[in-house]
């Protein structure tokens, strides 16, 4: 849950003192860390990479830290032949069966969402780095193991496309639309972009065999760009996920806040918008460990990957995007509407955003706040669950 947490930003600790316990002990581990704040990429990386430099520094992240390090490559290969390689990282890492539990992170399942893939290693670094000269981060290390996977859609991310291929079509799997659960409901997709088959295509096979493969208690599942924390279930007729009311919902503030507050879409992904065999809902329903999609880069017409600059240019600008919302540092020459995106969302514009699934412009104090987001509508379901 640490390293869920820590993974969207190793940023300041949030204005807001007190809130649910859960968040409280994930905000206080989080602070206890001592990290301190970036105002850069953890690597310098002032540019996207292509699916081959990635490639590359994997090995070179394996050579420079060789003890904590491990490149593997995923069982199957991409539609068009790549081969998709990922890192495990902890102390000892070449160790097998030492039974830690795993923090995964699946980076860029959406080929044309590249900030999520500089995200992803970015993250490996910032623990890399943190782990040399932290000795709370180092420990870390010896109870948990990190999975990172920074392009899931190799195919994807070297055409810059959301789908993965066949590629002689526009059109292509939506490879988060093809896991198994849920699959067959079809909500918001059409049949061609769900894929011939629950769980069919190669690149979402290597998530799951990952996932049934080691004791994966937490995963993200990186996208952009909304601003959004979004965790199961992922229909509204599904009905709550039976672990909500026990922290699905505490950790997604809890990451909110560790963003510097400034993710403002925060619920369950059914409200956000319907659809179906997604990673998340997979991933919680066949194992409960807490799944969640965070989706960065948004909040910024300039940042929108959307936009017809950005198409050309194949992705938001680096520095102010990209790096902006990894670091929460906003470099003095941004534009506006960056400034605007990338500071001063309060956390509970994200906590009243839980219960009414909007994003409110009014001020609360946080005992207001409990009331508005259902804390003892959770505090009752809780009790119902508790063996
Ligand atoms: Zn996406």
């Amino acid at each position: 849950m640490l390293a869920a947490a820590s993974a969207l930003g190793l940023c300041a600790m949030p204005s807001i003192a007190q809130a649910d316990p859960v968040v409280d002990q994930a905000v206080a581990q989080l602070d206890d860390l001592g990290l301190t704040t970036l105002t850069g990429m953890p690597s310098g990386r002032t540019t996207y990479r292509t699916f081959d430099e990635m490639t590359a520094e994997y090995g070179t992240l394996a050579a420079a830290n060789p003890d904590q390090v491990v490149v593997k490559t995923a069982p199957y290969k991409s539609i068009e032949g790549r081969t998709i390689k990922y890192l495990e990282i902890t102390n000892h890492a070449s160790a097998k069966g030492d039974g830690k539990p795993v923090f995964f992170n699946i980076g860029a399942i959406h080929g044309n969402e590249t900030p999520a893939a500089e995200a992803s290693i970015e993250f490996a670094y910032d623990v890399l780095i943190n782990a040399r000269t932290n000795p709370k981060v180092k420990a870390l290390l010896d109870k948990v193991r990190f999975i990172d996977l920074p392009i899931t859609n190799a195919d994807g991310h070297v055409r810059h496309r959301r789908a993965g291929c066949p590629c002689a079509t526009t059109g292509g799997v939506d490879l988060n639309r093809n896991y198994p659960f849920g699959w067959g409901s079809n909500l918001g997709v059409t049949f061609a972009a769900r894929g011939s088959g629950p769980g069919s295509e190669p690149e979402v096979k290597n998530t799951m065999e990952i996932v049934q493969r080691n004791q994966v208690v937490s995963l993200l599942t990186q996208h952009t760009n909304s601003r959004a924390i979004l965790y199961p279930g992922l229909e509204i007729f599904a009905g709550q996920p039976p672990d909500l009311a026990n922290g699905y919902r505490d950790l997604a503030v809890a990451m909110a806040h560790a963003t510097n507050d400034g993710y403002t879409n925060v619920r369950d992904s059914a409200h956000d918008y319907e659809t179906s065999g997604e990673t998340i809902d997979w991933s919680y329903y066949a194992t409960r460990g807490f799944a969640v999609t965070p989706e960065t880069v948004g909040g910024s017409s300039t940042c929108n990957r959307a936009s017809a600059t950005n198409k050309a240019g194949k992705a938001p600008n680096y520095v102010n995007c990209t790096t902006g919302d990894y670091t929460g540092f906003v470099p003095a020459d941004a534009a506006a509407d960056i400034k605007t995106a990338y500071s001063g969302h309060a956390m509970r514009d994200a906590l009243r955003s839980l219960k009414a699934g909007e994003r409110p412009s009014t001020v609360m104090d946080f005992e207001q706040l409990k009331q508005a987001v259902g804390f003892p509508a959770y505090y009752a379901e809780e009790a119902r669950y508790k063996v």
